[in-house]
């Protein structure tokens, strides 16, 4: 069960009337306890009186309760009431029961009403009930029960002796049967009660969120309303005071103008009829969508009304050799339409016809006299629409190719512009379509003009020509149609090509920079143009596959880029020119018109250098190209510094390696020199180890540290005074002391060159023995670096082979036997074996003839 929540149960009671059923509750009783009275003076006329009293005394108890009600505050305490109503009333009649003999009367169907009468009349709380229920069942039981024990056990009823206990049993199971079933319909009925609030509360707060969406749309919709309204003034006024002084500058009326001038103002002029035609369309469907759009009707010849329109779409047809057909009957076709509305739905199907057509198709219109109505079709044979799409075209800004890479320039209006108006005339429109071979739009008119709705006929009080009409009986600003009539071709802007002639290089370089512009927009090039032309040189180009030709062939020094065009777009460019190890190192500049950070990012990781967003400046613009350029320009000096650093970096270091080296063996044969009797010691040592280890297998760096290790082995010496070094005969115990240091010595002059570190170790350990006797460590085994392992071995063949102060030198064989018995002990047997196996080539010359 949810958790108690007071509001909650209020609001029950509240809702089910608790008050106002238990004041109907007591002034039942207040009128079944008078009616009763008639039964008493019929069915125990001998207590009447007695009952009289009884009764009166509970009717002041219901009085005395009604009074309360009026004044419970809370429901809780109206609800206490109600209970304190039963319980009062069954008293009254359980009392009234113990009097005329317990079990024995039916005045217990009293109480039975009471049971039946609450579930029925008074919404209780459950637990309510349940207090009651027991309350009125003891009530009856306890009297009737001692009145049982001390009264008569049988009756005679119609001359039939009838034990009372078949009473007791027979009222009881009534009475208790009464009350189970009137419990769980109680507990029933307010799972129930509850249950239904919880919804109507859930209900109720639903409507209340539904409410305040209904208002927020609503004020939303004032605004956009309101929107609407200022755009009209804001964006058309201004946009017409540029449009009609333009206009009257090409026209020659201001004096005569350069071409470059004129190729300008074109410019400008075109643009500005797309944003104009953008806005009308925008503010006709908004017009159309909010039922203000007023059709100035009258009877139109469609066979007549058709050409001019065709004639004004011929040119851009003669440009992309897209022929323009019209079939209609021989006889006028009279049609009731807003002329002016009708003509927007034509040209707009004209005009999507057009774009979606390539070069070489055919344009068909259809004008067909049916009984009832008249059908306009439009016919291409350009690229068609998915069946899907189909019906869903006419919805406001949806497009086949939605894409920002689309090949078409559009805003997805005109066609639902076309439907809205079609559908104010009552109309239809819709389009049959196959994938690749082209698209037909068929536009239904009703005859007569019955079918218009009244509201939205606006009577003309003049007809004048079509292009030539003053509106008289609009309040609103000059339309700019009026003051610049050539309003078809505000329709058609989107559809004109612009060539980028005289956009092309010039053949001659000179600037220091050449800029690649790429953007399927020619305008933009010629904008480009126009702002860049005097400080760079510069490559027009309108798609991206161009522009990567074209930095193949002339590598430039920086590419600007369109993101959104039709095939390979922006980020595609990108991606491909940073990928190519040839192309990365131009930078690129995004150009686009849509801004955000997700743009931004999707740029960067496609590789572009930097971004612009349209509308540019041409300062920003061209301080950003400057910067790139500075900034390729310091790339690549750095990159040159960095490589003559780095080959005069390996210069060096080969210098001080060699320098080093000789330093070292200037270093080893100064300490040979110190030692008359071991001369060349060193230098035989290096080369016997080297030996030993190439028969090992060493790498050649290996074998190359082990040539310095072996040369610089006893440099330590240096510190062992010449006295001791030289002593011929035997050293004192002392003097063996200084020349033990000489490992531990050669390691601390070694040890300050980082490259020697591992070569200083294989030094320090040279006089350490295999079996952990040696000296400075007592290393043991394999602990003693390898180096060391190897020299040892050398080092001690050559000192027996060689003549010291204190005996002569041995002959070879006796250096054998020496190390061989040695083995396991002094050396490595492992190097052992190596050495012995080229023992032979060390022999020197001269062998001498004595042992040791
Ligand atoms: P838009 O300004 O994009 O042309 P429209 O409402 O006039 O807007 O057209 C909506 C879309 O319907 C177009 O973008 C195009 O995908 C599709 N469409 C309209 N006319 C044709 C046609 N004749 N052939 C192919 N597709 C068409």
């Amino acid at each position: 069960m949810a958790s108690y929540d007071p509001q909650f149960e209020d609001r029950l009671n509240q809702e089910y009337d608790l008050r106002g059923r238990t004041r109907m509750a007591a002034f039942l009783s207040l009128a079944l306890f008078t009616v009763f009275i008639g039964l008493d003076a019929v069915y125990t006329p001998q207590y009447f009186l007695t009952f009289l009293f009884l009764r009166l005394g509970v009717m002041a108890a219901v009085g005395v309760i009604l009074l309360l009600l009026k004044r419970a505050k809370t429901s809780q305490g109206v609800m206490n009431l109600a209970l304190v109503l039963a319980l009062i009333d069954a008293a009254g009649i359980a009392v009234m029961i113990y009097i005329l003999g317990g079990f024995l009367t039916s005045y217990y169907q009293g109480l039975n009403i009471i049971v039946m009468g609450m579930i029925v009349l008074i919404p209780l709380a459950f637990r309510y009930t349940i207090t009651l229920y027991v309350s009125i069942w003891f009530m009856y039981t306890i009297p009737s029960v001692i009145h049982y024990l001390v009264g008569q056990k049988a009756v005679v009823v119609d001359g039939v002796e009838i034990a009372v206990w078949r009473f007791v049993i027979n009222n009881l199971t009534f009475l208790t049967s009464i009350i189970v079933v009137g419990a769980i319909g109680s507990s029933y009925m307010e799972s129930i009660r509850r249950r239904e609030l919880r919804s109507r509360l859930q209900l109720e707060e639903t409507t209340g969120q539904l409410k305040e969406s209904n208002e927020k749309l609503k004020s939303l919709d004032e605004l956009k309303t309101q929107f609407f309204a200022n755009v009209n003034h804001e964006l058309r006024t201004p946009l017409t005071l540029m449009l009609a002084p333009l206009k009257s500058l090409l026209e020659g009326r201001m004096g005569k103008l350069s071409p470059m001038l004129k190729d300008t103002l074109e410019t400008m002029q075109r643009n500005g009829y797309k944003l104009l035609k953008l806005i009308n369309n925008l503010l006709d469907l908004n017009k159309l969508e909010e039922g203000r759009m007023r059709l100035k009707v009258r009877s139109v010849n469609l066979v007549e009304f058709v050409p001019p329109l065709l004639a004004s779409v011929k040119p851009l047809a003669d440009q992309k050799q897209i022929r323009l057909y019209f079939q209609h009957p021989p006889h006028a076709v009279e049609l009731t339409i807003d002329p002016d509305q009708f003509e927007k739905v034509i040209f707009n199907l004209l005009s999507n016809a057009l774009k979606f057509t390539s070069r070489g198709g055919k344009i068909t219109t259809y004008i067909e006299d049916k009984d009832h109505t008249v059908t306009t079709t439009v016919e291409d044979t350009g690229i068609g629409i998915p069946a899907h799409m189909l019906e869903r075209i006419f919805d406001r800004f949806s497009q086949v190719d939605g894409s920002k890479s689309r090949a078409q320039e559009g805003t997805g209006i005109g066609l639902a512009l076309a439907r809205e108006i079609v559908l104010v005339h009552k109309g239809t429109i819709r389009a049959e379509s196959e994938l690749g071979k082209g698209s037909r739009f068929v536009v239904e008119m009703h005859k007569g003009e019955e079918h218009f709705d009244e509201d939205v006929l606006e009577r003309r009080t003049e007809d004048l020509p079509i292009g030539l009409k003053r509106r008289t009986t609009d309040t609103e600003e000059p339309r700019v149609q009026d003051i610049v009539t050539d309003y078809r071709r505000l329709q058609l802007v989107d559809l004109e090509k612009v060539d980028i002639e005289g956009g092309q290089v010039d053949e001659a370089k000179v600037h220091d920079a050449l800029i690649l512009c790429v953007d399927d927009n020619p305008e933009v090039l010629k904008l480009m143009k126009m702002l860049l032309a005097d400080e760079f040189d510069l490559e027009l180009v309108t798609s991206a596959e161009q522009g990567l030709a074209f930095l193949r062939a002339k590598n430039p020094d920086l590419v600007l880029c369109d993101v959104m065009m039709p095939g390979m777009d922006g980020h595609a460019f990108s991606r491909a020119v940073k990928g190519d190890d040839a192309l990365k190192h131009i930078p690129i500049i995004l150009v686009t018109a849509r801004t955000g950070a997700e743009m931004l990012a999707e740029g960067m990781k496609a590789g572009a250098d930097d971004y612009i967003s349209k509308p540019f400046d041409s300062t920003e613009l061209k301080a950003r190209i400057r910067s790139q350029l500075r900034m390729r320009q310091m790339e690549s000096e750095l990159a040159l510094m960095n490589k003559n650093l780095r080959m005069r970096t390996s210069d060096l270091v080969e210098q001080q390696r060699s320098l080093f080296l000789s330093t070292v063996k200037s270093l080893a044969s100064a300490i040979d020199a110190k030692d008359e009797y071991t001369r060349h010691h060193s230098t035989r040592v290096t080369d016997f180890s080297m030996k030993i280890a190439a028969k090992m297998g060493f790498s050649e760096k290996e074998i190359g540290d082990l040539e310095l290790a072996a040369l610089l082995h006893d440099v330590g010496k240096i510190a062992v005074p010449e006295s001791i070094l030289n002593k011929p005969g035997k050293l004192t115990k002392e003097e063996f002391e200084v020349i033990k240091e000489h490992p531990v010595r050669g390691e601390a002059i070694l040890s300050p060159v980082i490259e020697l570190k591992e070569i200083s170790r294989v030094v320090r350990a040279h006089h350490e023995r295999y079996d952990g006797t040696g000296y400075p460590d007592r290393l043991k085994g394999r602990e003693i670096p390898l180096g060391a392992r190897i020299m040892t071995i050398a080092d001690t063949y050559d000192s027996i082979t060689s003549e010291r102060p204190y005996r002569k030198a041995a002959s070879h064989r006796y250096a054998m036997k020496e190390i061989i018995a040695c083995s396991g002990t002094q050396f490595d047997p492992e190097v052992v074996e190596h050495f012995l196996e080229i023992a032979g080539t060390f022999v020197p010359d001269q062998e001498p003839e004595h042992g040791a």
